[in-house]
């Protein structure tokens, strides 16, 4: 198979060596951040627009590489899906956010980012059930934030484990609502307390079209009974559309970046912006 590698590199441009010589470098450190956990979250607020104070936090992995600097997690999320690596990354991800959560004052959420490919593999649920208990944390104060994408492979088995994650008193929250392929006919199916509009339409929200987006989506979620989350609110004019078309929470550069977990405490004892 190696050499069957090496007959295949020599097939691409000279160029390709470093690339897949650089993947496979980036694969090795993610490996070794995976086993010596090598990863931080930070915590962007969710800000309850009624309340006018945060309702939670969004957990975003950073991984802080020795010489890369910051690397995205859009860079190596789906290099940890591919690899496997996601598994025991998503896993870290739920028993920290969870720990970081149960220090919170009242009943602060954590939102927390699941890949569809590990919410596909076996024991998903139990690695859920593991960071609460772990951690102490109530079940109503963990939100799992998912996409479109997790009903592409086995709808029905995604499906019935959103009831059983619900039936815990876990919430779901589809995220980048609006961005999938998925038509509107999965909202009927598919069970979820949250719809997060992805920051595309918010971003282009004083444009009538996007604009006619957003109500609608804000339209069938609330049928459903679901809460509207506007995403990526970084203007006061943003900020003013959003509360208008009848979003009740938005999280956004506008509030505050992600940050460190104890910055994020601090932002909770000190009033909101709007
Ligand atoms: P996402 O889940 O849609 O997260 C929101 C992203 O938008 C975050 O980028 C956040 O920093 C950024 N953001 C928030 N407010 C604003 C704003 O007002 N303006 C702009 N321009 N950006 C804003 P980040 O942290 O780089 O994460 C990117 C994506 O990586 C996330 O998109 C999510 O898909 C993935 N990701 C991040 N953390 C995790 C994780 O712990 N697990 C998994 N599976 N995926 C993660
Ligand atoms: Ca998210
Ligand atoms: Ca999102
Ligand atoms: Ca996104």
């Amino acid at each position: 198979a190696k050499a069957a590698g090496r007959n295949t590199l020599s097939f691409y441009e000279p160029g390709m060596d470093g690339i897949v010589a650089d993947r496979t470098a980036l694969e090795r450190d993610l490996s070794n951040a995976v086993r010596e956990g090598g990863f931080v979250l930070y915590y962007q607020p969710i800000i309850n627009l009624a309340a006018d104070r945060p309702c939670g936090f969004e957990a975003l992995i950073r991984w802080p590489h020795p010489s890369r600097g910051m690397v995205s997690p859009m860079d190596f999320i789906p290099l940890a899906e591919d690899t496997g690596l996601i598994v025991p990354l998503g896993a870290w991800i739920l028993q920290e956010a969870c720990r970081e959560a149960a220090g919170w004052p009242g009943d602060l959420r954590v939102s927390v980012n699941v890949s569809a490919v590990q919410f596909q593999k076996p024991g998903f649920e139990q690695a859920v059930i593991g960071a609460l208990a772990a951690a102490g944390l109530a079940p109503q104060r963990l939100e799992l934030e998912i996409t479109e994408s997790i009903l592409i492979a086995d709808a029905e088995a995604a499906i019935t484990c959103l009831h059983r994650l619900r039936s815990l008193g876990v919430r779901i929250a589809m995220d980048d609502f609006g961005t999938g392929y998925s038509s509107l006919s999965y909202l009927r199916r598919f069970p979820f307390d949250k719809i997060k509009i992805d920051r595309s339409f918010i971003r282009d929200i004083a444009d009538p079209d996007a604009a006619a987006i957003v109500k609608a989506i804000v339209g069938i979620g609330t049928q459903r009974g679901a809460v509207i989350t506007a995403e990526g609110v970084e203007t006061e004019e943003q900020l003013a559309c959003v509360r208008q078309e009848g979003c009740s929470e938005v999280q956004g550069y506008y509030f505050s970046k992600p940050l460190p977990a104890q910055e994020a405490l601090d932002f909770v004892r000190k009033p909101a912006r709007a």
